[in-house]
Order: structure tokens, then sequence, then C-alpha cells
């Protein structure tokens, strides 16, 4: 059987807030189910971002559209899928 090599670990992005649209509400701090986000003041901040699982309930709750979560694609290295 031939060998799959792994890609190499990628540090996971965090969630991106537009200090331009968010008015500090804190829906989002409130619907953060791991305590990445808080208010610094009257904008959101990602605190904690080791903590962020990426749940998205950020990203939907909030009424401005101010917090985006980013994606990586990441092309897997020439992988060897013949069956032996
Ligand atoms: S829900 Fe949106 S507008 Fe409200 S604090 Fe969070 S990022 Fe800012």
């Amino acid at each position: 059987m031939g060998v799959i090599e792994q890609p190499a670990r990628i540090a996971r992005p965090e969630p991106i807030i537009a200090p331009d649209l968010c008015d500090g509400c804190g829906l989002c701090v409130k619907a953060c189910p791991t305590g990445a986000l808080a208010l610094a003041g009257s904008l959101a901040v990602v605190t904690h971002p080791a903590a962020c699982n990426y749940s998205g309930y950020c990203e939907r709750i909030c009424p401005r559209q101010a917090l985006t979560r980013p994606f990586q694609i990441v092309v897997a290295p020439n992988i060897d899928r013949r069956i032996e």
C-alpha cells in the first residue's frame, strides 16, 4: 500500500472583526460557546484565539456582518492513491 503524506499542520486563522462595522452590541460575545470573544469598550475582540472552535455562532448572530471567519484552502501534496 502506498504512503500517504499528511500536509504540514497550519495554524488555524481566527475570526476577523471589522472595527468600522462593529457597534459593540455584544451579541457575539454572548453567543460564543468557548469564551473566545470579549468586548473592549465598544468593540468586540478575539481575546482567546486558541479557544475558538470555529463554531460560527458569532458570525451568524452579528446583525452588522462585522465578524467573519476566514478559511484557508490547503492543497494536499502528491498523494499516492494507488491500491497495491
Ligand atoms: S455581534 Fe457584531 S456588532 Fe455586535 S459586538 Fe459582535 S461583532 Fe460587534
